[in-house]
């Protein structure tokens, strides 16, 4: 059943989900040969202007990509809506000028 990190997962996310590769830092890491890097999925968010970045457990990729997806998809119905709303103005303006 639905364990507390799946409980009210939320249906809409602002972000993109990114495959991070990068050294940890330590001398000795495999990844200190700049090749053997460490890989991490993250959500990649912007909030106040500034890019920020939240680990993402193997769990949660997959409903988070899910909820980017949601979120973009109604941002792009939104946007059209706003265009067509647009296209109505500019009209009705263009008709009143050739009056
Ligand atoms: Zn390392």
């Amino acid at each position: 059943m639905a364990g507390p990190s799946s409980a009210g997962f939320p249906r809409m996310i602002r972000g993109s989900v990114v495959v991070q590769r990068r050294r940890c830092g330590k001398a000795q890491c495999r990844c200190a040969d700049g090749e053997s890097l460490h890989e991490a999925t993250v959500l990649s968010y912007s909030e106040a202007g500034r890019n920020r970045t939240v680990m993402l457990p193997d769990e949660q990729i997959g409903p988070v990509r899910a909820a980017v997806e949601r979120y973009r998809t109604a941002q792009a119905a939104l946007e059209a809506k706003g265009n067509a709303g647009l296209a109505v103005l500019l009209t009705r303006a263009a008709a009143r000028r050739s009056r």
